[in-house]
C-alpha cells in the first residue's frame, strides 16, 4: 500500500472480497476490525485473519465497532441504509469498497468497464484481445476475481483489466482508470441505490477521476450514456452499431472498423446478437487503445464462442447450431436472443412462474418454427406460441427431455435455441446448472 493515509480500518462484511481486504491490509502493518454477522470463528479464513492480528466483531452489530476508526470497507453486498453505514455517514467516517484499494496498490494502468448489461462478456473480450496480441494483463473484479488480490501481485509492465458492478463503484474515491468503458444504463438496482439518477451517479464514478490522457469509451447509441459523459475530461472515443465514427469503433452491414480502419467481417465473428456487435465495439476500441494487434483481434473474435451460457455457441451437433442462454431469466434477455437469429429456429424455454405472461415474446417469434416448453411457465408459453402462430409447440417435462423432444423438431442447418425466459429455481438450483444440463443432453444426441 502506498500513501493509504488511515490507520484503523473496519471492514464490515467478509466473504471473499472483505476477506482480500482484510488480508491486504494487515499485511501493510494497518490496524483492522472486522465485523460480520455471519462469519464465525470455526471459519479457517477467520482464525488466520485473528492471527494475523485483526480484531474480531462476528455475530452482531454493535455501533461501537466504528470508534475510533478512519474508514470502512464495506462489502458490496451491504446496502448503504444498513444502521453500521448509515451510522458511519453520520460521524463523517468515509465509506470505500475493496476495489478503492486498487488505488494504493499499484500505479500500472487499470482498464474498467461498467454498464448495465454486457460486462463480463466485454470485459472477457478486451482480457483475450490483449492476450493473443502479446501484451501481459490480469484480469479481476466483479468477474469473480478479487481485485486487491490481482492488483497487489501485479508484475511490472502488467496490465488490469477490471470488470465493475455499480456496487463497487460506489464506493470509489480516488480510484483512476487509464480507460474506462461505460457500455449502457438501464434502469436496474434500484433497491440498493434508491434511485435512477443514484445508479448512475454510481457508474459515473468510473470516470470521475480520469484526466486528459485517459481514455473514456462510450456508447455513443445510448442517450443516459452519452449525458453522462457530456461533463468528462477523458479523451472521449464513441462505439456505435448505427452509425459511423471517425474517432471510434462503428460498423455497417458487413463490416466493423475503428476510426478508418477496417477490422473484421461480420460474418467471420462466431458471437451473434446486436447487443454482442455493441460490445465487441467497445472491446475493439478498448484493445486498439491498449496496444492490441488486428491479427490478435481477428484471432478472438473468430473463435471466441461467449461466456457460458450467456448466448454461448456450444457447437454444430448432428448439422444443428446449438445455442445456450440459460442466463436469459427474464423476457427482455430471450427477445435479444431471438433477435440475434434470422430463420429456422427451434426455442427451448420455461422455468420458474413469477406470474407473468409472455405476450411481449410474440413479435419476435416469427422465425421460430418449432417451441418445446417446461417448467412451471409451460402453458403461459405455449399460449404465447400459439398466438404467435408458431408451427409446432411441444411439452416437455425439463430441460433434458426437451432436448429430447426438440431434436426430431429441427432439420440440418436449424438453429437449436435454449432460452428460457426465466428463473431457473422451479427445477435448478442456478442458471449454470440448467444450461449445463442442456449442454449434456444435446451431447448426447451425438
Ligand atoms: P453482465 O456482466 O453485465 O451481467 P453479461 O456479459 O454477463 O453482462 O451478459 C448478460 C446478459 O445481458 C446477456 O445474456 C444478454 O442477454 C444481455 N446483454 C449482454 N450484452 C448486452 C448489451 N451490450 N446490451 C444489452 N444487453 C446485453
Amino acid at each position: 500500500l502506498t500513501n493509504f493515509p488511515y490507520q484503523h480500518v473496519l471492514v464490515l462484511g467478509l466473504a471473499k472480497s472483505g476477506t482480500a481486504a482484510a488480508t491486504v491490509l494487515l499485511e501493510n502493518h494497518i490496524q483492522v476490525t472486522i465485523n460480520d454477522g455471519m462469519a464465525t470463528l470455526e471459519d479457517s479464513s477467520v482464525q488466520k485473519l485473528q492471527t494475523m492480528g485483526a480484531e474480531l466483531v462476528l455475530g452482531s452489530h454493535p455501533l461501537s465497532v466504528l470508534d475510533e476508526k478512519d474508514i470502512i470497507v464495506k462489502n458490496p453486498g451491504i446496502r448503504y441504509d444498513n444502521v453500521i453505514v448509515e451510522e458511519a455517514e453520520r460521524r463523517g467516517i468515509p465509506v470505500i469498497s475493496e476495489v478503492e484499494l486498487v488505488h494504493y496498490l499499484t500505479n500500472q494502468p487499470v482498464i474498467g468497464i461498467t454498464g448495465s448489461n454486457g460486462k463480463t462478456t466485454t470485459t472477457t473480450l478486451i482480457t483475450e484481445m490483449l492476450r493473443q496480441s502479446n501484451v501481459s494483463v490480469k484480469v479481476a473484479g466483479n468477474i469473480g476475481v478479487v481485485a486487491t488480490e490481482v492488483a497487489s501481485s501485479l508484475q511490472p509492465e502488467e496490465k488490469m483489466v477490471m470488470e465493475l458492478s455499480s456496487f463497487q463503484l460506489q464506493g470509489t474515491n480516488q480510484l483512476q482508470f487509464s480507460t474506462a468503458v461505460l457500455l449502457n444504463l438501464f434502469e436496474a438496482h434500484l433497491d440498493y441505490h434508491g434511485s435512477f439518477d443514484n445508479y448512475v451517479q454510481a457508474k459515473c464514478n468510473i470516470f470521475k477521476n480520469q484526466n486528459e490522457h485517459d481514455y473514456l469509451i462510450y456508447n455513443a447509441d445510448d442517450d443516459n450514456v452519452s449525458a453522462v459523459v457530456k461533463t468528462a475530461r477523458a479523451t472521449k472515443v464513441p462505439f456505435s452499431s448505427s452509425r459511423p465514427f471517425t474517432d471510434g469503433a462503428w460498423m455497417d452491414d458487413e463490416f466493423l472498423y475503428f476510426k478508418d480502419e477496417k477490422i473484421i467481417a461480420i460474418r467471420e465473428i462466431v458471437l451473434v446478437g446486436k447487443h454482442n456487435m455493441e460490445n465487441i465495439l467497445a472491446a475493439i476500441a478498448t484493445a486498439k487503445l491498449n496496444g492490441a494487434s488486428n491479427e490478435g483481434i481477428y484471432q478472438v473474435l473468430t473463435t471466441f464462442s461467449g461466456v457460458k451460457h450467456r448466448l454461448e455457441f456450444v457447437g454444430v451437433i448432428n448439422g444443428r447450431y446449438i445455442y445456450n442462454d440459460s442466463k436469459a431469466t427474464n423476457i427482455l434477455a430471450t427477445k435479444k436472443a431471438l433477435a440475434a437469429f434470422n430463420k429456422n429456429v427451434v426455442l427451448l424455454a420455461g422455468g420458474l412462474d413469477r406470474g407473468n405472461t409472455f405476450e411481449e415474446l410474440i413479435p419476435y417469434l416469427h422465425h421460430v418454427k418449432a417451441m418445446v416448453v417446461f417448467g412451471e411457465t409451460a402453458n403461459k408459453l405455449k399460449d404465447a406460441g400459439v398466438a404467435a402462430n408458431v408451427p409446432v409447440i411441444e411439452k416437455a417435462f425439463d430441460v433434458q427431455q426437451a432436448v429430447e423432444v426438440a431434436f426430431p423438431l429441427t432439420d440440418e442447418k436449424d438453429t437449436l435455441l435454449l432460452s428460457p425466459a426465466c428463473a431457473s429455481w422451479d427445477q435448478y438450483k442456478t442458471f449454470e446448472e440448467r444450461g449445463d444440463m442442456f449442454i449434456q443432453a444435446v451431447h448426447r444426441l451425438k
